[in-house]
């Protein structure tokens, strides 16, 4: 469970562990702005707390725009859901291929990297998918607006209470 953190301006800053969103709470640097349900979390010391999943800092912060997410295992498993994405397979995508394969100059960037099961992986080797006669679920893309938040925070898709808050 993680809490999106908001800028006093209510723009969404970053995803945080629920301790840090307490502990942000507790010293009354960030408001609680939604509660996950009626759901309370209880301190080593018997106190109860309501569950954060949206919170808001007091004092408004800058912090330099990032156009997008460093490309990772983690990011890249969040930005293709953990699915193979060849195309009509429905097995989990545990590894990374280059759709151009390094050995032929294909770069370790966000456009050239894709999710592929074990099994697709060894298959395609050192070759281009035109060859193997593979289709793409999507096209790799750099992440972009919200995704950038999500990638960093390795979910695919946000909790319904944080929807209002994140941009396209
Ligand atoms: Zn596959």
């Amino acid at each position: 469970m993680t809490v999106l953190l908001l800028n006093a301006s209510f723009e969404p800053l970053r995803v945080i562990t629920i301790r840090r969103a307490l502990g942000l709470v507790l010293t009354s640097k960030a408001e609680l702005i939604e509660r996950d349900g009626n759901r309370v979390i209880r301190s080593a010391g018997g106190a109860e707390f309501e569950m954060p999943a949206v919170i808001r800092l007091r004092r408004f912060v800058s912090i330099p725009f990032q156009a997008t997410a460093p490309l990772s295992r983690r990011t890249l498993l969040a930005r293709d859901a953990h699915r193979c994405q060849v195309l009509g397979c429905t097995r989990s995508g545990q590894t990374v291929d280059h759709v151009i394969p390094r050995s032929r100059g294909g770069l370790h960037e966000w456009c050239n990297v894709t999710l592929m099961c074990v099994r697709h992986n060894s298959q395609k080797s050192d070759r281009l998918l035109e060859e193997l006669g593979w289709k793409l679920v999507q096209q790799p893309q750099v992440p972009r607006g919200r995704q950038v938040l999500l990638a960093r925070a390795g979910l695919r898709e946000p909790p319904a209470l944080w929807e209002p808050y994140l941009a396209a």
